[in-house]
């Protein structure tokens, strides 16, 4: 092996987890290690990170949650203050429209009780009536709603693909390498990991080994032997015409779990099985149409009796890398193998946590500390004890 092929930190996946963790890594002073991504796919077709509906919301049920987005929230507002590259920021475009959470008698309990936790931690959000509902959206058919739970400002959406290219360009700026291939092994050393090996039979031999491969986590975890409860299931986004315009209307979630949002004149759709449903493991991407006719399209036009007339544009498939513990991430180091770093397991809602966790792994590398933000609540340990942090607000 030659010293070229010795890095201080591995990272495996390259898209918005992976590229975070190392910009932020080679952004810190006291940080001047090699950085190596090794991505399978530079083309980034089939990861979660384009496939992404790409929105951001601080209405979580989960204290920590609300931190992770709030610093999210922050990066897309003020991409100049961490990505710009010779005086260029990415231009990330964030359309700050909120989310509107629908809620029938059976969850307005539930919505309540988010309510009480967003504000108690500043979260600028509001609770209205079904009058007021229909007040200031009159779109809404809110008949049989009891309430509903509106975000009024850091929400919305944003370019994930210019997020991503923004991270990439900025780490190599600051010396990130890109490596092309795919990690087929992780050598093991009792409770250290030495490196990895590729596909092209190469290797690289590092200090850390950071595991950012989305839906392929727990293949990548398997290779050293850790069972990892994160499984991609596919969710569809359908884009559609409308022949009205709803005016700056916010992502809007329908007690069915089905959500619509604008993309410029237009609006993306899709939503994601409720607990007990049908929801099996694959990393297929067929553009199905068929819930679109029997399940979406009706649900909308229900809630939104304008859209009973919607031009289906596109369909396509992405995955949630679910963690079917509890759908929150798991970051940060293996409990016996402490230079194996997790950063996995979103289950939709990594795009948003990607700059949060991204800083958070660069602090743990460079000084062993969480420095900005405690994450130590969503550690591998609880795994093993099976002990779930339930996320009440999954979209
Ligand atoms: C339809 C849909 C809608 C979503 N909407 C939102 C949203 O509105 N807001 C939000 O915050 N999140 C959303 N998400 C979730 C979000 O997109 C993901 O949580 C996030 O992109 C995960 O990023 P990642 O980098 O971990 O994974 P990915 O983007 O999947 O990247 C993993 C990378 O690892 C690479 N890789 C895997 N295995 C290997 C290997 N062995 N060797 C080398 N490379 C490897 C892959 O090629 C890939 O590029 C959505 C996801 C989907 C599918």
């Amino acid at each position: 092996m030659t010293s070229s092929d010795r890095a201080d930190v591995v990272i495996i996946g390259g898209a918005i987890i992976g590229s975070s963790v190392a910009t932020f890594l080679a952004s810190r002073s006291d940080f001047d290690g090699r950085i190596v991504v090794v991505e399978r796919d530079n083309t980034f077709r089939t990861s979660s990170t384009t496939l992404s509906a790409a929105s951001i919301r601080l209405q979580f049920s989960t204290p920590l949650n609300i931190e992770i987005s709030r610093f999210g929230v922050d990066l897309v507002k003020h991409p100049d203050r961490y990505l710009a590259v010779d005086g260029q920021v990415p231009e990330v475009d964030f359309v700050e429209n909120g989310y509107l959470f629908l809620a029938t008698d059976a969850g307005l309990a539930t919505l309540e009780h988010n309510h009480a936790i967003q504000r108690a931690h500043g979260v600028p959000v509001e609770l209205l009536t079904p009058a007021d509902l229909r007040r200031r959206f009159p779109w809404i058919n809110a008949d049989d709603l009891a309430g509903a739970s509106l975000g009024l400002s850091d929400e919305g959406w944003f370019d994930a693909h210019a997020l991503l290219q923004g991270f990439r360009r900025k780490g190599r700026e600051l010396g990130v390498e890109e490596r092309s291939g795919e990690v087929v092994g992780i050598d093991r050393d009792g409770d250290r990991v030495r490196g990895v090996r590729l596909a092209d039979g190469s290797a690289i031999v590092a200090d850390w080994v950071v595991n950012a491969a989305g839906p392929r986590a727990a293949e990548v975890a398997a290779m050293v032997g850790v069972e990892l409860p994160v499984r991609p299931r596919k969710r569809l986004v359908y884009h559609v015409e409308a022949p009205v315009s709803l005016g700056a209307a916010p992502l809007t979630i329908d007690p069915s779990g089905v959500y619509v949002r604008p993309e410029g004149p237009t609006y993306i759709t899709g939503f994601s099985p409720r607990d007990g449903d049908p929801d099996p493991d694959t990393l297929d991407l067929a553009p199905n149409r068929g819930p679109f006719e029997s399940f979406v399209w009706p649900t909308l036009a229900r809630r939104i009796p304008a859209f009973d007339q919607l031009r289906l544009l596109d369909t396509w498939a992405g995955h949630y890398e679910v963690n079917t513990l509890d759908h929150n991430a798991i970051v940060g180091p293996h409990p016996r193998i402490a230079n194996l770093l997790f950063a996995n397991g979103f289950s939709g809602h990594g795009l948003q946590q990607a700059p949060a966790v991204g800083r958070g792994l660069a602090e743990w590398i460079a000084t062993g500390r969480w420095e900005t933000l405690d994450l130590s609540p969503l550690g591998y340990a609880r795994v093993e004890r099976g002990d779930a942090i339930r996320e009440l607000n999954v979209v």
